[in-house]
């Protein structure tokens, strides 16, 4: 392949302060592709089970796709993995920003971090050079200090930073690691990771471009992309950002509220986007090379927070800290959120956390005792704001709540176990399965633990090209009938999820943004001309599509390696066994189990052991325990 890479990594290793660099090896390339895909296969190849996720030999990965940094519109994606410490698997996740271009301009594919420095370090790489440096003077400093203190002494405002707040430092379980301040990844922890190798951050310019096969037809074919996306989803879909999304949640009963013991929340008028739009928002952000700014910036303009200016505000801003919580005055909830991102906590798991001790305080689990004297009733902002400093420094009340939770509920009792939403350990996000099914088979079937981004399935959103939703061809497509459209039919499900699956296994080994890599574009057909274009490949349709199914299937195997079994493929009892009480899904379970047999048909996956079948494994030139065969 003359085109897409730049043919070099760097390894890392910050137990010994050394880093060389190697070439690409072309199998990998066309058996992985590259960002998520060449994550889970140096993993595997690495972190054997024996290695826990702080031990020295956990390798912490930074590897972005063959598209990234060119002119594919979102094609500003990094990938990051590593075993992740609240999970005990593998973990990995895609950030926009622009890290991942910065990083292919300057000439690497792909950064591996091993090791542990006994002094806090960074990492500086600017084109084709990559130095391990002295971050003292940044330990102890927030996200936003971190990023404005290293450009400033490098004197370089376009360097790209990957960074840990204090959370990370003190390798608390529910943190992220922050990229260009307010972008994330790595849900399961991976800031800890981070942390536990006392790397303060990353810092990113290159100014060379990425090598393009054939650059004509590449830019006409980007040019044939973008007008779709920004037709088809920009205009209809995130005119009012992301969070635009939440009255549609509502409508459909699936908006988590009070830790789920609702599926709708009284005060969704405070928490909408037509208040946020009209009192709060300023501007408009979007990643490198996005035609689609989905996330916004604010002022607060009156109360205790007046003239605070955030960054950042998507769906997860109003879901997680706002219904989740019970939280609706709106500047709490912009101040808490910031915060999350100011300590690099994941602004999914904390919310989850604090909302599952706010239930526990309810019930008289937990007192104000075990509190410290904080009052956990919901929406009480005077706790919540202080309990999330308390969080990411591992201290006082909140260093129970930093281990996420399912240790939280393994430590207060049997009691908590069903106000405790996770799946494999990693929190559910605040979008309720009984409302929403085919999420629920999402949480249960990802190979992270509780994650939406895994098969990201938007085809109950609404039929007949309704906002946000897929039309009855794509549907046919990913399922082989229009029945997955009805939200509570089970049929189609199992075989649309693992499609789904498969298709973003590989869009983030490309390296472009999920609100962009969708089924109701054409996936996976219409990638394959950019690829080819920018790579010199001769992918087809079935290839792309049986690459992110290999991807699967290795994460797979890596899971049941760490422990995992077919028990774990399941939800929350809460989501499972109790109706919802009342709104537009009353009495509604989320009825997983059909859905659940249909996936696995789908897979060729046993039921009883949970691994491929040896006709499936030979169909993706791997063997049972993981290693690529011819
Ligand atoms: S759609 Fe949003 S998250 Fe995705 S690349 Fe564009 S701005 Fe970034």
């Amino acid at each position: 392949m003359s085109g897409g890479y730049c043919n070099q990594v760097a390894w890392i290793d910050l137990s010994s302060k050394s880093v060389y660099t190697k070439p690409l090896d072309g199998e990998i390339k066309e058996r992985y592709i590259g960002g998520r895909g060449f994550i889970t296969r140096w993993l595997m190849d690495m972190v054997p089970p024996s290695v826990q996720p702080f031990d020295p030999g956990n390798a912490l990965i930074f590897a972005t796709g063959p598209l990234t940094g060119t002119n594919v519109p979102t094609s500003s994606r990094i990938e990051i993995g590593a075993v992740a410490p609240e999970t005990g698997i593998f973990s990995s996740g895609s950030a926009g920003g622009s890290f991942g271009t910065k990083l292919k301009r300057a000439g690497f594919d792909a950064l591996v971090i091993t090791g542990r420095s006994e002094k806090p370090v960074y990492i500086i790489v600017r084109d084709n050079h990559v130095e391990i440096k002295d971050a003292r003077r940044y330990w102890g400093r927030d996200v936003f200090e971190t990023d404005r203190a290293i450009k400033a002494d490098h004197r370089d405002s376009r360097l790209s930073m990957a960074c840990i707040g204090q959370a990370g430092e003190n390798e608390v379980l529910i943190t992220t690691i922050m990229i260009d301040r307010v972008r994330a990844a790595g849900r399961g922890g991976l800031g800890a990771v981070m942390g536990n190798k006392r790397l303060k951050a990353i810092a990113v310019y290159g100014s060379g471009s990425v090598p393009i096969h054939a650059p004509e037809p590449f830019w006409n074919a980007c040019e044939i992309i973008r007008e779709a996306a920004v037709k088809q989803f920009f205009v209809k879909r995130w005119e009012n950002g992301t969070y635009g999304n939440l009255t549609r949640y509502q409508g459909v009963g699936a908006l988590t509220s009070y830790n789920s013991r609702k599926t709708t929340f009284e005060y969704i008028d405070r928490i909408s986007a037509t208040h946020y739009n009209e009192n709060y928002r300023v501007g408009r952000r979007a990643c490198v090379s996005c035609p689609m700014p989905c996330w916004t910036t604010f002022v607060i303009q009156s109360g205790e927070f007046k003239g605070f200016f955030g960054e950042e505000t998507t769906a997860t801003t109003f879901k997680e800290m706002g219904a989740r919580c019970g939280l609706h005055e709106m500047d709490a909830i912009l101040k808490a959120h910031s915060d999350l991102n100011r300590y690099g906590l994941d602004t999914i798991s904390t919310p989850a956390v604090i909302a599952f001790a706010m239930e526990c305080y309810e019930e008289g689990v937990i007192t104000k005792e075990d509190t410290g004297g904080l009052e956990l009733t919901w929406g009480n902002r005077h706790a919540v704001i202080p309990l999330i400093e308390q969080i990411a420094g591992n201290k006082g009340f909140g260093a129970q709540l930093a281990r996420g939770v399912r240790i939280c509920a393994q430590t207060w009792g049997e009691k908590t176990m069903k106000y405790a939403l996770h799946v494999k350990g990693l929190e559910t996000v605040g979008t309720d399965p009984r409302g929403q099914p085919s999420w629920g088979l999402g949480y249960a079937t990802s190979s992270r633990g509780a994650c939406h981004m895994r098969a990201y399935a938007n085809y109950e959103s609404g039929i007949n090209n309704a906002p946000g939703g897929m039309d009855e061809k794509t549907m046919i497509r990913i399922s082989g009938t229009t029945e997955i459209g009805k939200r509570f039919s089970t049929t189609g499900k199992g075989k649309a999820g693992a499609f789904l699956e498969d298709m973003n296994a590989f869009g983030d080994s490309l390296g472009i943004c999920k609100l962009m890599s969708r089924a109701e574009l054409g996936l996976p057909e219409s990638l394959v001309d950019v690829l080819n274009y920018a790579t010199g490949a001769d992918y087809d349709t079935e290839g792309l599509y049986r690459v992110g199914e290999r991807i699967s299937n290795l994460e797979r195997i890596a899971n049941l390696q760490r422990g995992i079994t077919p028990a774990d493929d399941t939800l929350p009892e809460r989501y499972l066994h109790e109706p919802v009480p009342e709104g537009p899904a009353a009495g509604q379970v989320c009825d997983l189990e059909p859905m659940l047999n249909e996936y696995y048909e789908t897979r060729d996956w046993d039921r009883a052991d949970g691994y491929p079948s040896t006709h499936k494994l030979n169909e993706l030139k791997l063997d049972r325990m993981g290693k690529d065969i011819e």
